[in-house]
Formats: structure tokens, C-alpha cells, sequence
């Protein structure tokens, strides 16, 4: 019997990288357990500076006010300001930062906590309907847009002390 080595599939060098880049951007990226450990922790032995905070945010319409991270987690610098609806709230006299990771929050004080799935999807759903003023393009998958705004839980979320969503 004749041997026909034109008949076995071979991959060609091009579909094998065509195979390893879709093996490569089907895992998604995050840090390993190992990049975790070394990173160094704050003096409070924290991940991040702003853990347990009090922070000052200010707005140049005059609104200020003192908000606290309820978690070892991120905070944005700047955001929507409240008085004036304007994106020009930011964190301010950095030096005042206050560690208070016993702190009670006075009923009304703004607070930091971890953003869940469902409010992910939620902010996913508004911010797609803004842009696309009501009309959702057909095949949107606001699942996926959540899961980037969600960022496996570490993203943050806002909430009034005191009101149904606070901790
Ligand atoms: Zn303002």
C-alpha cells in the first residue's frame, strides 16, 4: 500500500498561530496568585493607599464633602458632582486623608463600597442607552459590557450611608 503524506492534515505554520492566538485570547488576564503576594502592602498592610480612608472630594461650584472607603479597594479621583452635576468632583488635600477603618459613617455620608454584578449590569444598560440614545443596537451584549465595568469585583460603587443600598 502506498504511503500518501499529501493526504495527512498537517497544520501549516500560519493555522497553528492562528490556533495559538485564539488558545491565547480565550484566557482572560489576571494577575496570578503570585503578583498578588509581592506586591508590597501599605503601612496599614493594605493593597491599596486609600483603603479605610476618609478622603476630602471638592468641586469649584463649592461643594464638599468627606467620603469614606468602606474597603481595600480603588477609588476614582474624580467624578459627578452632586451640587452641580458637572464631572469636576475630585479627591482633594490628600494630606488630610484620615485611616479610620472603625469609622461609622453619619446617616447621609457617602461611601465607598465594592460595585456587585447587578449594578454593574445595571450602569452597562444606562450608559449603552445614553450613547445609543434608547435605540440598543441589535447583538449588544451587555453582559460582556457589565463584566468590563465589574472588573471582577473590584471596580467601586457609591452609595448614600443610612439609604437601602448602603452596607
Ligand atoms: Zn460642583
Amino acid at each position: 500500500m502506498q504511503r500518501k503524506p499529501y493526504a495527512v492534515s498537517m497544520p501549516s505554520s500560519r493555522e497553528q498561530r492562528r490556533a495559538e492566538m485564539r488558545a491565547a485570547t480565550k484566557q482572560p488576564f489576571t494577575p496570578s496568585a503570585a503578583a498578588m503576594s509581592t506586591r508590597p502592602l501599605t503601612p496599614n498592610g493594605h493593597l491599596h493607599t486609600e483603603a479605610f480612608c476618609l478622603m476630602w472630594y471638592a468641586c469649584e461650584c463649592g461643594h464638599r464633602e468627606r467620603i469614606w472607603n468602606s474597603r481595600d479597594g480603588v477609588t476614582p479621583f474624580g467624578f459627578q458632582c452632586p451640587s452641580c452635576k458637572e464631572p469636576k468632583l475630585r479627591h482633594v488635600n490628600w494630606n488630610l486623608d484620615q485611616y479610620a477603618p472603625k469609622h461609622v459613617p453619619a446617616p447621609g455620608q457617602r461611601v465607598w463600597i465594592d460595585l456587585t454584578r447587578d449594578r454593574a449590569l445595571e450602569i452597562a444598560r444606562r450608559t449603552v442607552n445614553q450613547v445609543a440614545k434608547g435605540n440598543v443596537p441589535v447583538g449588544t451584549d451587555l453582559n460582556r459590557i457589565a463584566d468590563a465595568v465589574y472588573n471582577e469585583g473590584r471596580a467601586p460603587d457609591l452609595v448614600v450611608y443610612g439609604y437601602v443600598e448602603a452596607v
